[in-house]
C-alpha cells in the first residue's frame, strides 16, 4: 500500500456525513426466506423472460436515453402527454432527479419519518436539508403537521404511500386538506412505489395531479413487477417540472434491456398475471396479519407486500436475530421495529411458527425523538 500522502482527494464532509443507504441482507442460503427487501418472490414474468432472451445482442449499442417507445405507453396508460412522464433508474434515481433538478443548497425536503431511508441520503446529496416530520402513533403520514412544516425555503414535500416501512396509506380526505394548505410552488411527490398491493385503499393520484399541477407521482418497475434488478421507474408530472427531471439524468441510465422489460411488463397478459401474482400476496399479507394478531402483535392494516411490527430496540435485535437463526431474513431498524417482507404461504408459515415462540413486546410508543442521521 502506498502511503497515503498528506493532501489527498476526499469526499465532501456532505458526503462523508451521509448515512449509508442500508440494503436488505441478501440469501446465502437455499433454505433461507428473503424478506428484507420487499421484492416480489416470484421469478420474472414470462414476458420479461422472454426479452431478455431475445434483446442481449444489441448491448453493444447505446439505449434511447429519452426511453421514448416507454414513455408513449405510459402517457397512453395514464392519459397524460409524453412530455409529463420521465423515465428513470429506479424510482430512486428519479427521486434524486427530482431533488436536484428542485433543490439549491439549503433548499428543504419535507417528508414523514420513519420512511424510505432514501429520502434523507439523497436531499443531503443534493445539498438540501432534510425535514423528518415524525409519524403519527398509528403509524400513519401526519399530514397536518408536514404542512406546517412547510416554509418558505421548501421545494420538495415527499409522501410515501403506502408508507415503507409501516404499510399505512394516505387518507384522501386528508391528503385533499394538506393540498389545499402547501403553496403551488413546492412539488409534492407521491411515492407510489407499492400501489399495486393497495387495491381500494389507495388514492387516485391521478386525478389529484389533474387538480394540482404541483403533484409529481412516482412509480417503479421494481415490486409488483418484479424488475427490482433492472433498475427502472418514472414519474409524471407538469411538463415544465418534468422537463427539468428529464435535465438532470444520467444519459443512458436505463438500459434498453430495462425499458423493453417494462413495456413488456405492460402488455395486458403481462400485466394480468402481475395482478394475481399481486392478488397471491395480499391473501397472504391478510394471513400473516391475522396469525400475528392472533399471537399479540399489534400490526398495522398493510396496503404494501410487508407488515410492520413497531417494538422498542432490544426486542428488535432479538427478533432479527431468532429469525436470521431460522434462516428468515427480515429488516430491523433500529429505534423503530421490524419489517417482514410478504412471499409465499410457506414463508408466512415460517415466520408464523418463529414468533409463535417469542412474547409480543407491550404496545411500543413512537420514540419521542426522530433520528435519521
Ligand atoms: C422500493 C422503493 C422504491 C423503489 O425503488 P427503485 O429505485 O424503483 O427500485 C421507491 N420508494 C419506496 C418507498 C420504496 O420502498
Amino acid at each position: 500500500m502506498p502511503e497515503t500522502p498528506a493532501r489527498a482527494p476526499r469526499p465532501r464532509d456532505a458526503v462523508l456525513a451521509l448515512p449509508a443507504y442500508i440494503a436488505g441482507r441478501r440469501a446465502e442460503h437455499e433454505l433461507t426466506a428473503a424478506l428484507a427487501s420487499n421484492e416480489s418472490h416470484h421469478a420474472p414474468l414470462p414476458a420479461v423472460l422472454e426479452v431478455l432472451a431475445h434483446s442481449s445482442a444489441a448491448v453493444n449499442r447505446y439505449p434511447d436515453t429519452a426511453s421514448t417507445a416507454l414513455r408513449e405507453r405510459l402517457a397512453e396508460l395514464f392519459g397524460v402527454t409524453v412530455e409529463e412522464t420521465v423515465v428513470g433508474a429506479g424510482s430512486t434515481g428519479v427521486l434524486q432527479q427530482i431533488i436536484a433538478s428542485l433543490c439549491d443548497p439549503g433548499d428543504e425536503v419535507v417528508f414523514a419519518w420513519r420512511s424510505f431511508e432514501a429520502y434523507p441520503i439523497l436531499a443531503r446529496l443534493a445539498g438540501a436539508v432534510p425535514v423528518a416530520v415524525p409519524l403519527r402513533a398509528d403509524e400513519a403520514h401526519d399530514l397536518e403537521a408536514m404542512a406546517d412544516a412547510v416554509t418558505p425555503r421548501t421545494r420538495v414535500v415527499l409522501l410515501c404511500t403506502p408508507n415503507n416501512p409501516t404499510g399505512v396509506p394516505l387518507a384522501a380526505a386528508e391528503l385533499d386538506a394538506f393540498l389545499t394548505r402547501v403553496p403551488s410552488d413546492v412539488l409534492v411527490v407521491i411515492d407510489e412505489a407499492y400501489i399495486e398491493y393497495s387495491g381500494a385503499a389507495a388514492v387516485d393520484s391521478v386525478a389529484l395531479f389533474r387538480r394540482h399541477p404541483n403533484i409529481c407521482i412516482l412509480r417503479t418497475f421494481s415490486k409488483a413487477y418484479g424488475l427490482a434488478g433492472l433498475r427502472v421507474g418514472y414519474a409524471i408530472a407538469a411538463p415544465a417540472v418534468a422537463e427539468g427531471l428529464r435535465r438532470t439524468g444520467l444519459p443512458f441510465a436505463v438500459s434498453a434491456l430495462a425499458q423493453r422489460a417494462a413495456l413488456a411488463s405492460l402488455e395486458p397478459a403481462a400485466a394480468g398475471e402481475m395482478r394475481s401474482r399481486v392478488a397471491e400476496v395480499v391473501a397472504e399479507r391478510s394471513r400473516l396479519t391475522a396469525a400475528l394478531r392472533a399471537q399479540g402483535w399489534v400490526v398495522p392494516d398493510s396496503s404494501a407486500n410487508f407488515v410492520w411490527l413497531r417494538m422498542p430496540d432490544a426486542d428488535r435485535e432479538a427478533l432479527v436475530d431468532l429469525l436470521a437463526a431460522n434462516h428468515i431474513l427480515v429488516r430491523g431498524y433500529p429505534g423503530d421495529g421490524v419489517r417482514i417482507s410478504i412471499a409465499d404461504a410457506a414463508a408466512t408459515d415460517r415466520v408464523v411458527a418463529v414468533l409463535a415462540r417469542v412474547t409480543p413486546p407491550a404496545a411500543a410508543a413512537l420514540p419521542a425523538s426522530v433520528v435519521f442521521a
